[in-house]
């Protein structure tokens, strides 16, 4: 086992988990044991949130501009362990080195734009009657909860810590049982810059641990982000128990590909985008919609896409359960008459024989009443369906459930805006591939991809994390009694 047991971080310390279960964490990249995590149940809740709720008088009484001084100390360290950081990450996600130093960058913005946070919550003042004040001022929650996924092991955490830390709220954070390392190292990290005991506090776990948060009364709020199916179940507990929650779910992003897209530009980022992080990005490409004659397009990609070589430019996906997932839907749709341009299936890495790996794959001539057309696959995998008209592909991209992002790839201004009104996701791009919109813009999708009011980065992560407080004040006692008295 290379790495230490994973333990609890509460109250500024490592330690163990009450609960004796605990799994292994095994690297997708060879297959090797990395280090095993508990699975805490809710007494090991319960110390966290005792350790945040004592944290959170002195630290949300500390001014903002003091409190986001801590990150700016994060960000520098973030850069000085940035190599070390993405070797871990990519050794417990699967993730390509180069892939994992984009993430850790990723995280480096997103405290930036953290500590940017006293320019934007200043509140607002007016004088509505004479010598009578309105004024709005961001108040932090208290304690609140993050439950993250395995895809992105260093950013997503960093999705919800720096600006709901910074805010002035203390948390629980819950990283994926599959990838449960990078969160301690940020924990390290942390404290190195100054964050006080208890502001942070990480419990790892399963479904216990997660039902326990939504359960528990101390914890004002919840995000999530995985899957749709946990999205919806953490919503409706988190919400029943009257906290506040916001909850991301999973995607099946389209691209729409009309005639007149650059050749070139258009095969680099479908094939980017459908085998970015081994497909298992919320914001990959997976579904390809050609509108009228493109064929010279996709013998393009497929091209752009023979390029990637498992184990070298493509990583590993999470584990075996998903690898089989993942081909099982590729022989589905190969036996339903749609073909298979490019095969990932039964790929192997020569000295890397135990890692899962898929490689990259393109399905042409899917219908979109077919799994691959529909479903989330999180795989290196792009069905490509074909339709005479843009109303028809948008016809294809609304009907689908999920809503965070859809790209069109044109030289066309005005077909590119009617897109962009007409498609039915949160994020659209327009001859980009992976369409995050970057700090200070916030992320987050529509429909099945989003749960909850407001989005989860960026300036509109500001409401999720505050609660305003409005008050009116008199100063002009000699005006004797009006209407505001
Ligand atoms: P997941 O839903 O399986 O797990 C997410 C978290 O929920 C984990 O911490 C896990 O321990 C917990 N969990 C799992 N099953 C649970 C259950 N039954 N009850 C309570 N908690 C449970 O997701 P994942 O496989 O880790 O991540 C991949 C998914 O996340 C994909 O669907 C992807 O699209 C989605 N995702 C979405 C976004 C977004 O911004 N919308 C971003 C990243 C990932």
């Amino acid at each position: 086992m290379k790495y230490t047991p994973v333990q609890n971080f509460i109250n500024g310390k490592f330690v163990d988990a009450f609960s004796s279960k605990k799994i292994d964490v095994i690297s997708p990249l060879d297959g090797n044991l990395l280090s095993t995590v508990p699975l805490s149940d809710k007494k090991d809740l319960e110390n966290a949130v005792k350790a945040a709720k004592a944290a959170f008088p002195s630290w949300s009484k500390t001014p903002i501009k003091e409190r986001v001084q801590v990150f700016f100390r994060y960000k520098t360290l973030l850069e000085k362990n940035l190599k070390e950081l993405a070797e871990l990450c990519s050794e417990e996600n699967g993730k390509t080195y180069n892939e994992s130093v984009a993430e850790v960058e990723k995280s480096i913005e997103l405290t930036e734009f953290a500590t940017s946070l006293p320019q934007l919550v200043t509140g607002e003042i007016l004088e509505v009657s004479k010598g009578v004040e309105c004024r709005t001022e961001h108040v932090p929650l208290g304690v609140v909860a993050s439950i993250v996924p395995f895809n992105f092991p260093n950013m997503v955490p960093n999705w919800t810590i720096p600006n709901a830390i910074a805010l002035g709220n203390c948390m629980i954070m819950k990283p994926s049982e599959k990838v449960p390392l990078s969160c301690g190292r940020l924990a390290e990290l942390l404290k190195e810059a100054g964050l006080p005991d208890g502001v942070l506090n990480i419990v790892h776990g399963d479904v216990e641990l997660v039902e326990a948060i939504c359960d528990n009364p101390d914890i004002e709020a919840v995000s999530f982000v995985g899957s749709t199916k946990v999205a919806k179940i953490v919503y409706q507990r988190a919400t029943s128990n009257y906290k506040r929650a916001l909850a991301l779910g999973g995607a099946k992003n389209h691209l729409m590909v009309l005639p007149d897209a650059i050749p070139g530009m258009t095969a680099q980022n479908v094939a980017a985008s459908m085998s970015g992080c081994a497909g298992q990005r919320c914001m990959a490409a997976s579904a390809m919609i050609g509108v009228g004659n493109v064929d010279g397009i996709i013998d393009k990609i497929c091209e752009e896409v023979r390029k990637i070589i498992p184990g070298e430019n493509l990583g590993a996906v999470i584990n075996k359960d998903s690898k089989d997932r993942i081909e099982g839907y590729i022989t589905e749709a190969e036996k339903q008459g749609a073909k298979v341009l490019v095969d990932g299936r039964n790929t192997k890495v020569k000295g890397k024989e135990n890692g899962t790996y898929v490689g990259p794959t393109v399905i042409d001539f899917v219908k979109p009443e077919m799994s691959v057309a529909k479903e989330e696959i999180f795989g290196p995998v792009i069905s490509i369906m074909r339709t005479n008209t843009v109303d028809e592909a948008l016809a294809i991209e609304n009907a689908n459930p999920y809503g965070n992002a859809a790209s069109v790839f044109t030289q066309n201004g005005g077909m590119a805006r009617y897109i962009i009104d007409h498609a039915s996701a949160g994020m659209i791009g327009v001859n980009v591939g992976v369409p995050v919109p970057r700090e200070p813009f916030s992320f987050g999708g529509w429909n099945e991809s989003k749960f909850g009011v407001g989005d989860i980065t960026g300036k509109s992560s500001i409401e999720f994390w505050t609660k305003l407080k409005k008050s009116t004040t008199k100063w002009n006692p000699e005006s004797g009694i009006n209407w505001m008295s």
